[in-house]
């Protein structure tokens, strides 16, 4: 193994250790993968992350070949969507508490709060019901998070994507707030929705803030700026 491959499988334990003490994963539930290699590692299935070493990661191919453990249960999603989607290198996967109680209901993440522009769009989809592992479950997956870097899995649990483990992880725990606070917003009734204009404004600001630039604030020449 190279020094890069073992470097890459310790960054993803932390990161799954850290899914479950940031609160977003408990159990054995949930699962992370990278694109490595051709084709990616991913975690082996049931195995709790508090004991789980680099070693046990799973080397797997586009052809759902593997080496080592046996690879999560949800390997097909996690393949069907790193082959899908060129622009992220990494899928996140758990049940965390407010989302999955959205997923219960069937209930996408609207344009309530402009948060929920971090998936890249006005809503937050949530996917039909289909069997844990299954294609159907894959495929239902795929479709939902077009043009979205994260959704909703129907009466199961939430997926999140990044370019790198730390910004899956990071959108997986802002999905996981939105979430809780949208089912808040609900008990008091459905909140307005802010309008597609609105979210465009939103989602371009976000865009720039994450290449680095300030927010273009209201279009006029106050922008903030550090003292020469
Ligand atoms: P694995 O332990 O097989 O990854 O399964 C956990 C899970 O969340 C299934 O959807
Ligand atoms: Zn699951």
């Amino acid at each position: 193994m190279t020094d890069t491959a073992r470097e890459l499988r310790a960054q993803m334990v932390d990161i799954c250790r850290r899914m479950n003490s940031s609160g977003i994963n408990q159990g054995t539930s949930g699962n992370l993968s990278l694109r490595h290699d051709g084709g990616f590692l991913i975690t082996p299935s049931g195995r709790p992350y508090e004991t789980m070493q680099p070693e046990d990661l799973v080397f797997m191919e586009f052809d759902g070949t593997y080496e080592g453990l046996r690879p999560s249960s949800e390997w097909r999603f996690h393949r069907d969507i790193l082959k899908a989607r060129p622009d992220i290198d990494v899928v996140l996967h758990c049940h965390s508490l407010y989302a999955t109680t959205l997923a219960c209901h069937h209930k996408s993440i609207p344009s309530f709060h402009y948060m929920t522009g971090i998936a890249g769009g006005t809503d937050i989809r949530c996917a039909g019901y289909a069997t844990f592992g299954t294609a159907e479950l894959s495929e239902k997956a795929v479709r939902a998070l077009d043009g979205r870097l994260a959704c909703l899995l129907g009466q199961h649990g939430q997926i999140s994507l990044g370019k790198t483990l730390e910004g899956a992880l990071w959108l997986a725990v802002e999905v996981e707030a939105l979430s809780r606070m949208y089912v808040q917003a609900l008990t008091l009734g459905e909140p307005p929705i802010l309008s597609d204009e609105e979210m465009e404004r939103v989602i371009a600001q976000m865009k720039r803030m994450s290449y680095g630039q300030a927010p273009d604030g209201d279009g006029v020449n106050d922008v903030a700026r550090p003292k020469a």
